[in-house]
């Protein structure tokens, strides 16, 4: 269940993070420490944000493109500082931003962002970022207070709730909320990276054109990709195309390429997966001969391991069809780290479990050269 404006309930601050990125601390030069050399627990810290009071001149250089002094004109010396929680979107941010921007990625491979609580060094990369990319919908369900307020301070773009409401899902298990998961249908995605690259462009209009002009080949091959996804799909035999994952992150993919989507647990993975669930998944699973589940790689395996042995009580062999990523990319330096990558694992993996038999050896890469030939 998704909370709305949740608080945050434990007593003992900031928790210190072990999947902190190394490049941390990243500072810009003659700028004095960051905020994370100040203990702060999380209350004085929201308290200091709301007031703009104590880190913020001293830890922030500025809120706007820094330009020229010398009548030059509009020259920005330094990249912009963009901090981004998830992978998905940093790394459209990194397509797009080039060279006039320095992302900072908060959660990295393999992280549920619907858990993630931020560490001190997050927050203080947040204070200092001149412009802050996150997804919203509360997928960063205990990121999401905070980064409320730090909107009423500095530039903050919540992708997904810049998209149409008429794209949305509604959350079926969180009443008048909208599933956050837009990214598992590309072409949503394909929009977000023009939200993005008009974001910059607006922030950082001297270099506007170089932002419009890096979109325009990422959001080609993201228009491909989705055919990509439509293609492999339609390959699967109607009766199979069902996917049962572990939460329920693909119900935008479902809607995309035409699946059915069952999970164990809700769109948030703070909900626990009750047996009633997993003996009607048992039960679907049996009626329907389904060969295969996924698990997730940033969602424990337990679940799906229980559907598992429940088939086969029953006389049913199923097996796990591979890992999928749901709610974050590959591990950094890999194929499946990037977010072309990482969908088109997804697709590939999921439409040669369930019985596609055309998926290209490489996916994605040999499907375009195919095309290409
Ligand atoms: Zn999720």
């Amino acid at each position: 269940m998704i909370r709305q404006n949740k608080r945050f309930t434990d007593k003992t601050g900031w928790r210190a993070n072990a999947d902190r990125r190394a490049t941390w601390p990243w500072r810009w030069p003659n700028t004095p420490a960051p905020c994370a050399s100040v203990s702060l627990g999380r209350r004085r810290f929201l308290g200091l944000v709301a007031s703009g009071a104590a880190c913020w001149s001293g830890c922030r250089r500025t809120n706007q493109p820094q330009q020229q002094a010398d009548g030059t004109g509009d020259r920005r010396q330094a990249p912009i500082a963009a901090t981004v929680t998830v992978g998905m979107i940093a790394d459209l941010v990194r397509t797009i931003g080039g060279p006039h921007v320095h992302v900072h990625q908060i959660m990295g491979a393999g992280t549920d962002p619907h858990l993630y609580k931020a560490s001190r060094d997050d927050a203080a990369a947040i204070l200092r970022a001149d412009i802050v990319f996150y997804n919203g919908l509360l997928l960063e369900g205990k990121m999401s207070e905070l980064l409320e307020q730090i909107g009423r301070k500095k530039r903050t773009v919540a992708v997904a709730e810049r998209l149409p409401a008429e794209v949305l899902l509604s959350a079926p298990d969180a009443q008048g909320h909208m599933d956050p998961h837009v990214w598992m249908d590309v072409s949503l995605w394909n929009r977000v990276a023009e939200v993005i690259a008009e974001e910059l462009a607006d922030f950082d209009p001297v270099h506007a054109d170089d932002y419009r002009a890096a979109a325009q080949p990422l959001r080609r091959e993201l228009e491909r990709l989705h055919q990509y996804g439509q293609a492999m799909m339609q390959c699967v035999p109607a009766a199979q195309r069902v996917l049962i994952t572990s939460h329920d992150a693909f119900r935008y993919f479902g809607r995309a390429y035409q699946v059915e989507v069952e999970a164990v647990q809700g769109i948030s993975t703070e909900s626990e997966a009750g047996l009633n669930r997993i003996n009607a998944l048992v039960d679907l699973i049996v009626q329907r001969k389904i060969q295969a589940v996924f698990v997730e790689s940033s969602v424990p395996r337990q679940s799906i391991e229980a559907i598992l042995k429940g088939a086969a009580s029953r006389g049913h062999a199923v097996v796990i069809g591979g890992t999928l990523y749901s709610d974050a990319m590959g591990p950094d330096g890999t194929y499946e780290g990037t977010y072309v990558g990482m969908m088109d694992h997804n697709i590939s993996t999921i439409a040669r479990h369930l019985g596609c038999d055309r998926v290209p050896a490489d996916g994605f890469r040999g499907w375009r050269g195919e095309e290409a030939a």
